[in-house]
């Protein structure tokens, strides 16, 4: 049941809830020795920090059945959406086309880590065309088209980007919404 009364948060995944970037460091640093730390040059993705040779074999790994599954959470991720959730009525948003098993991992990962966010409100997507009042997510090419206040969530590869309210950290996104 869509509940007006509240406006609507729409939340990404990848690199806002969940850290997938060290997840894609851990693997990278167990099967080729890449440090955790290896510099993230600002505006870059992180293949384009990565050796050549291995810089494709993140694909391979997202398509890994298990992958999604296990990301940890942003720092303060859990608590704040938790008390947002008493402001507005929140939608997690992700991408969970491009890898088939990342959908079912996905999901599985938002009844671990955020129960209290009912079905009705996880939208699996290609293109997030939505309608929302409100979207944090990392990627320009999912704010740009967004018809609400865009909130860019800071990570490595957006560092140059300038045209969007940035936040950092979910302390931030506290900071604002809250
Ligand atoms: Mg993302």
């Amino acid at each position: 049941m869509i509940n007006n009364e509240k406006p609507r948060l729409a939340i990404d995944m990848d690199e806002v809830l969940t850290d997938t970037l060290r997840k894609f460091l851990t693997l990278y640093n167990r099967d080729y020795g890449i440090a955790m730390d290896i510099h993230q040059a600002p505006g870059k993705e992180l293949h384009e920090n990565l050796p050549e040779g291995v810089n494709g074999q993140w694909k391979i790994y997202a398509n890994e059945k298990g992958f999604f599954r296990d990301i940890p959470p942003m720092p303060d991720a859990i608590e704040t959406v938790k008390a947002l959730s008493a402001h507005y009525n929140v939608y997690i948003v992700s991408a969970a086309m491009e890898f088939r098993n990342s959908l079912e991992d996905k999901f599985d990962w938002l009844g671990e880590h955020f129960p209290f966010i009912p079905w009705t409100n996880i939208l699996f997507t290609g293109d997030k065309i939505i309608s929302a009042d409100i979207l944090i997510d990392d990627r320009v090419r999912n704010l740009v088209h967004f018809n609400g206040r865009k909130l860019l969530f800071t990570s490595p590869h957006n560092l140059l980007v300038n045209e969007y309210e940035r936040v950092n950290n979910w302390k931030e996104v506290a900071g604002l919404l809250l």
